[in-house]
């Protein structure tokens, strides 16, 4: 019998990827364990969008190898994900066995089971992952419809790590989806760095379609639709046409802006301008004002100005976003903007990212305030840590906790009406009604 540990970094992309691999493993008879030391072989799937994910991989890969020369010579490291392409010599350095990039992990469970690999060429062999259903929340799923992105944001470093854009065939989505209902998903995520560019590299059908045609699979079922993530220069008025008609989509949009200044989204290479950014926003809302909105933004770039870092406090507060995830620039090597010397300030930008926190916060509080009072549809992702509540989401992805103290056992993927009581944190507290 033979043990494999896994560790997982980074996106959801990431995550589908480990998940598929864990059950290509078990389909070969390996078996999934916690426990470091009784395992055959190691493997950490990697993340090379911040610096500090890579710092704590090579701890860990370091760490490991200590394992291996102290309780078990056999032992094999293996490394996949995005920091093959950024960082293999020092991964080999550091007690590495191997690294498999994102075009080779397909072939990880094959290898570890006979030692052989069918090498596969970086940018031009990748094969999609199976999906599978979560292997922790057993009622979610994720499926990649894309891999890969050629917009070159000259801050990111995906492009790199993992090559071109690559569009799934909708024909393969399509059987992904029914197999992923028929193992009994109910909360099914596509995936992509830019979703709203699908199908722009093969002769296949575009996003929105594929949002109607999945939808017709899914009828009249209780299975909520999601993606992520979509670019503001490629969303337009028929995806969110498809969000309003279509049952099964959810009134969720994440649609990063980054900045509110123009001359820094260009230097970004964002190619649209926050003028496009806000007129795309106004017909979403003219569509459905329900929608739900967040957003990505990185401050302290190209050495952003105090008058230009106004530019954004002005979107988040116009706008109202209810999530936000804020990050303050970290130059990453590979980039066009770490090979061009796009110069940016450390500190100015910690000071912007706190101010920024504190007025994000206070937008996402008074819009979380209006919800109290309401009746909301929730769909059960599990039970807190105190064994007590339960955490569920909101089709709009509002964060829920619901007062398990009637003593009643709610089950992950079931849908129930809760009335809004109050607020704590960034969730709303609720009771089944
Ligand atoms: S769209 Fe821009 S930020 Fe997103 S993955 Fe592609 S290059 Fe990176």
């Amino acid at each position: 019998m033979k043990y494999f540990y896994l560790e997982n970094y980074g996106c959801q992309m990431n995550r589908a990827d480990s998940n598929s691999l864990i059950h290509s493993l078990r389909d070969i008879g390996f078996i999934q364990t916690d426990d470091v030391k009784k395992s055959d072989s190691i493997i950490i799937n990697t993340c090379s969008v911040r610096e500090h994910a890579e710092e704590r991989v090579f701890g860990r890969v370091r760490y490991f190898a200590s394992i291996k020369r102290r309780f078990n010579k056999n032992l094999k490291i293996i490394i996949m994900g995005c920091m093959a392409q950024t960082s293999k010599d020092i991964l080999y350095s550091f007690g590495a066995d191997n690294v498999f990039d994102v075009y080779n992990e397909i072939d990880i469970a094959q290898y570890l089971k006979s030692d052989i690999l069918d090498e596969k060429e970086f940018n031009k062999d990748y094969v999609f992952h199976k999906p599978y259903i979560d292997d922790i929340y057993t009622h979610k799923a994720f499926l990649p419809i894309t891999h890969g992105c050629d917009n070159w944001c000259s801050y990111c470093i995906v492009p790199h790590t993992r090559g071109h854009l690559l569009s799934r065939k909708s024909s393969e989505i399509l059987e992904g989806i029914k197999q992923l209902i028929g193992e009994g998903a109910k909360d099914i995520t596509l995936l992509g760095q830019n979703v709203n560019s699908y199908g722009l590299d093969i002769d296949d059908i575009t996003f929105t379609d594929l949002l109607y045609e999945i939808d017709k699979i899914i009828g009249d079922n209780d299975i909520w639709l999601k993606f992520m993530t979509s670019h503001p220069k490629d969303f337009d008025k028929t995806i969110a046409t498809a969000i309003r008609d279509l049952s099964s989509v959810c009134e969720h949009l994440h649609l990063p802006f980054q900045s509110g200044s123009n001359r820094i989204l260009n230097v970004m290479n964002r190619k649209y301008t926050i003028e496009e950014y806000l007129e795309k926003v106004s017909f979403l809302r003219d569509v459905d004002s329900s929608f739900v909105l967040s957003t990505d933004i990185i401050v302290g770039f190209a050495l952003e100005t105090e008058s230009e870092f106004q530019e954004t406090l002005n979107v988040v507060t116009n706008i109202g976003f209810e999530e936000a995830y804020l990050y303050r620039y970290s130059e990453r090597p590979l980039t066009v903007a770490s090979q061009k010397n796009i110069p940016y300030d450390v500190d100015k930008g910690k000071d912007m990212l706190s101010r920024l926190i504190e007025v994000q916060r206070k937008v996402s509080h008074d819009l979380l305030s209006k919800q109290v009072g309401k009746t909301l549809k929730v769909m059960i992702d599990f039970i807190a840590k105190d064994k007590k509540n339960y955490l569920a989401k909101t089709r709009n992805n509002r964060s829920i906790i619901i007062d398990g103290s009637n003593g009643k056992t709610y089950t992950s993927g079931d849908i129930y009406n809760v009335q809004v009581k109050s607020i704590k944190g960034h969730s709303l507290m609720g009771e089944i009604v």
